[in-house]
């Protein structure tokens, strides 16, 4: 028996990255998994993956942009409707945004950034957090960043929405505790991830590995981090181990944002 066997788990983002990573993590513990993106293929592809290791194992796709609330509700009633109950949530899909200096970031790119990252976020959790006050239960982990306990510049939006996304999980976080609920968040440094790519790729496109090597020289381990590492972590705090740990931001970092 696995530490989800019965358990019912939404993943946001699941079509790539972290998400994929911990979709795969939980999915090769028994979970009934409900996978959220924007991208179908995306979402397709890590259905793929888990069913390459886990034949039976139920997974739901559900398309959503997670910055429309109707499509936040969608896939929390689609949920509820396929497995009853909603027991993990990990409220992870984002973007980056572009890289420059504030004066030049714009408006329309702030915006956008912000309602995909902390609107998706808020959506998600409000609907989320109804069903699991019904059940007297449930683990909700949002994904922050390094950007969100940290000033690391040249990300306007991105910095605003994930410090956006710790001030929510910790509000939050005191208010549910005495339903039996417990919200956490981690904070990613590099992770070597699609979005980290592209983030490289913006800076330099034709030596962007080269640019990956000095960018990754300051962090303590000297390395980026691996996607299943943060999908661990992931499954540690929604797969009951983790039971008295609440309004906690946890950084994955190899040390990095200790340093600054
Ligand atoms: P990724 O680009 O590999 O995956 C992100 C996924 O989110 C994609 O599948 C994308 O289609 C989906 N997505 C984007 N906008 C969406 C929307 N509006 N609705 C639904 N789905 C949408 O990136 P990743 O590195 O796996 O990032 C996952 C999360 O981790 C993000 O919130 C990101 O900010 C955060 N993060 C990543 C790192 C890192 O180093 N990779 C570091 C800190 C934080």
């Amino acid at each position: 028996m696995g530490r989800f066997t019965g358990k019912t788990v939404i993943i946001t983002g699941a079509g790539s990255g972290l998400g994929r990573a911990a979709a795969e993590q939980i999915g090769s513990e028994g979970a009934n998994l409900v996978l959220v993106d924007l991208n179908e293929a995306g979402l397709k592809d890590t259905e793929a993956a888990i069913q390459a290791d886990s034949p039976d194992a139920q997974i739901l796709l559900q398309t959503a942009d997670v910055a429309k609330e109707d499509d936040v509700k969608a896939y929390v009633a689609a949920a509820v409707e396929r497995f009853g109950r909603i027991d993990g949530f990990f409220n992870n899909a984002g973007i980056e945004g572009k890289q420059n200096l504030t004066e030049e970031f714009g408006a329309a790119e702030f915006h956008k950034v912000v309602s995909i990252n902390l609107d998706g976020v808020f959506f998600g959790m409000s609907h989320v957090l109804k069903v699991m006050r019904e059940q007297g239960s449930g683990t909700i982990v949002n994904t922050a960043s390094v950007g969100g306990i940290r000033g690391v510049g040249n990300q306007s939006g991105y910095a605003a929405s994930k410090h956006g996304v710790v001030g929510l999980t910790r509000n939050s976080a005191i208010e549910y505790g005495q339903y039996g609920i417990q919200i956490n968040a981690i904070a990613p440094g590099a992770i070597m991830t699609p979005m980290v790519e592209g983030s490289l790729k913006q800076m330099d496109p034709d030596n962007w590995e080269e640019v990956g090597k000095s960018f990754v020289e300051p962090n303590p381990m000297k390395r980026f981090g691996r996607p299943e590492e943060v999908g661990q972590l992931v499954a540690f705090l929604l797969g009951g181990e983790a039971s008295f740990i609440n309004a906690a931001v946890i950084p994955i970092d190899g040390g990095q944002s200790y340093k600054y």
